[in-house]
């Protein structure tokens, strides 16, 4: 009998675990809540996959008899330590698992600035995402601002998608960023292709650097955008705000099934083992790095799940892929400024409507959420959470069934099947 090894999310780890483990004659569940596979970085599906990896992964993944691929199925959380829920077509669905690769992604940092809620303000990879998902912003103006490469790339979509990129606002300054050009140079030559093959196809976009924003404008929609760089302030008028700060590791199912997390992330060994003997992790939920190292992480977590030893290639490359993310860690994080443009009146959690003002009397996270409902809402504190750890250092590392919004039919299915 092969041995089952379920796999949950279909990104560039989730691709990656999944292949290795067919190829090692295993059987596979992979399940993510995209109508597609591809995760962030490829998203949209196959038709529109340029990097080989992704394609190769999927071909040996379609239509292959040891493989069930589980789309437009979201998992809401656990019944049981080895049971995971499944909503799917509206419906509750048990999945028991014996071994499960949690490869479950990041989410953008969302950091307050007056304005934010504001329609047409998004995150950086949110935008990304709207237009490869369809959204037309031919001849609109965008401005993207915060900090790190996600910035560039967002332009980029933007840019091939018709609009006009009105700015890029960068909060680092130039000084650390030509720091991090050298640091590509000297040890990621590709990754440096890479980025300067970005900044050919930008040039002509205002790229300031050093800056951050002040305020989104406008009334009932966004009109534009005011950025700080030292003592002056420049106004753009802009459709589109794309806002990023970084990426922050989705751990929400690791705590939900006890995992153990550290700094934010699902803590793993050398073999990407987690703190449970059953579950291994690979990808974003373990640190921020990049679709190389979703891959090298996915790889070796597959096999170590299979009792197999990673191959002489695998952790060359999965250390130099953490070498580029402790480059990206040092370059990009958010610095304490950034704290300054989230004002006394600005909304912090955009479900309960709370401001920083009344969050700022409250000691830790628990305390402001029985005072204040912060983090009570429909997103659970999923975008709320990682801006409190930033603005006022609190942990939020609690996790509540279901991890996602569900619907009643789904969670009914599970309580009737006693799973709940
Ligand atoms: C919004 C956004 C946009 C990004 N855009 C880029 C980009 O353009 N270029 C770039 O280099 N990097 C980008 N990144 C970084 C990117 O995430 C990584 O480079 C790479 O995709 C990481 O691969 P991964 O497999 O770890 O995670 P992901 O690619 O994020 O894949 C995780 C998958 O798991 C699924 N999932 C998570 N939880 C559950 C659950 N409970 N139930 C079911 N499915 C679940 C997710 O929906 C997703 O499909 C982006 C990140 C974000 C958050």
């Amino acid at each position: 009998m092969k041995t089952l090894v379920h796999i949950v999310g279909s990104g560039p780890a989730g691709l990656s675990a999944a292949r290795t483990a067919l190829d090692a004659g295993a059987r596979i569940c992979l399940i993510d809540d995209n109508h597609a596979p591809g995760g962030q970085i490829w998203r949209g599906g196959p038709a529109r996959w340029t990097d080989a990896r992704a394609r190769d992964a999927w071909n040996l993944l379609r239509g292959h008899p040891d493989c069930t691929v589980m789309q437009d199925a979201q998992v809401i959380g656990c019944g049981g330590s080895r049971t995971l829920l499944v909503e799917t077509g509206g419906r509750g669905v048990p999945v028991p698992f014996e071994r499960l690769v949690l490869c479950s992604g990041s989410r953008e940092l969302s950091l307050p600035f007056p304005g934010w809620t504001l329609p047409g303000v998004t995150g950086a990879g949110g935008l990304q995402a709207l237009i490869k998902g369809g959204m037309p912003v031919c001849g609109r103006r965008v401005v993207i601002a915060g900090t790190g490469p996600l910035l560039l790339a967002t332009a980029s979509t933007a840019l091939r998608a018709g609009a006009h990129v009105a700015a890029i606002v960068e909060h680092q300054p130039w000084s650390r960023l030509s720091a991090f050009g050298f640091g590509l140079l000297s040890r990621h030559g590709r990754k440096f292709l890479q980025a300067a093959s970005l900044f050919a196809e930008l040039r002509g976009i205002p790229y300031v650097t050093g800056a951050r924003l002040v305020e989104a404008q406008g009334e009932d929609v966004l009109r534009g955008v005011v950025v700080r760089t030292g003592d002056r302030d420049i106004d753009y008028a802009c459709d589109f705000l794309a806002a990023g700060f970084g990426l922050v590791p989705n751990t929400d199912l690791a705590r939900a099934l006890g995992c153990e997390i550290v700094d934010g992330a699902i803590h793993v060994d050398d073999g990407q083992r987690t703190s449970r003997a059953d579950i291994w992790a690979a990808g974003e939920c373990t640190g921020i790095g990049g679709v190389d190292k979703a891959v090298a992480e996915g790889r070796i977590a597959a096999l170590d799940a299979l009792g197999l030893p990673p191959s002489g290639r695998d952790l060359p490359l999965r250390r130099a892929s953490h070498a580029f993310a402790a480059l990206l860690a040092r370059t990009f994080a958010p610095g304490a400024s950034l704290r300054a443009m989230c004002g006394p009146e600005t909304i912090v959690c955009r479900c309960e409507d709370v401001t920083r003002a009344r969050l700022l009397p409250h000691r830790d996270w628990r305390e402001a959420k029985l005072a204040t409902r912060v983090g009570m809402g429909p997103c659970q504190g999923k975008t709320c959470g990682a801006a409190c750890a930033f603005l006022f250092g609190w942990s939020h590392e609690d996790a509540r069934i279901p991890i996602m919004p569900a619907t009643a039919r789904a969670l009914s299915d599970f309580a009737k099947q006693g799973e709940a």
